[in-house]
């Protein structure tokens, strides 16, 4: 039986193991690296990274590059943006957006939400892509809460300092705890 996490080997001629259910660990010329994908309804691929745990030099393999993919394609910055006219609204509050892959398409989602100048509580969207959520006048960092909201793997973004001309905007991919730095670029455009 497939355990939730497999492990791979990075050899020159591919990747050689046994793969996991949810996420896999790569062993590579420059470091171990965790690998996942995740899909929607029907099977619909939405969301691929491979972002590094550590950095080590192993002899005789081939080395692997972090990476993120959409395989449905960039979202429309016009989710991006409708986004942040829906915090600037309630910018003294928190408040929750998700990029969802429905009926085939990208739609910007904001769900029934419970929120307050330093929380914000949502219902949780299917076959969300991007997790967005805006931290009022406060800076845009990921928090402890912001940790225990990304254990799985998903996209997201936090935006701050609402109250200034130029917001603070921060983006991350979290694989199963694993962390590596997106830009607001790849995800929309
Ligand atoms: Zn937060």
């Amino acid at each position: 039986m497939r355990g939730v996490a497999g492990y791979l080997v990075n050899h020159l001629d591919g990747l050689h193991g046994d793969g996991g259910q949810a996420y896999d660990y790569i062993l590579a010329a420059n470091g171990l690296f965790v690998r996942a994908e995740k899909l929607g309804l029907g099977g619909v691929p939405l969301l691929r990274a491979t972002v590094r745990v550590a950095e080590a030099q192993v002899r005789g393999l081939a080395p692997i590059q972090e990476r993120l993919e959409l395989p449905q394609g960039k979202a429309s910055e016009l989710c991006w943006h409708s986004f942040l006219a829906v915090a600037a609204q309630q910018a003294s509050n928190e408040v929750y957006g998700a990029v969802c892959w429905r009926d085939g398409a990208y739609h910007m989602v904001t769900p029934e939400q419970e929120a307050g100048g330093a929380h914000v509580e949502y219902q949780a969207v299917a076959d969300t892509v991007v997790d967005m959520h805006s931290h009022g006048y406060m800076g845009a960092w990921f928090s402890t809460t912001d940790n225990q909201d990304d254990a799985g793997f998903r996209i997201s973004i936090v935006v701050g300092r609402m109250d200034m001309l130029v917001w603070e905007v921060e983006a991350r991919v979290t694989v199963y705890g694993y962390t590596g730095k997106v830009y607001v670029g790849d995800i929309f455009g």
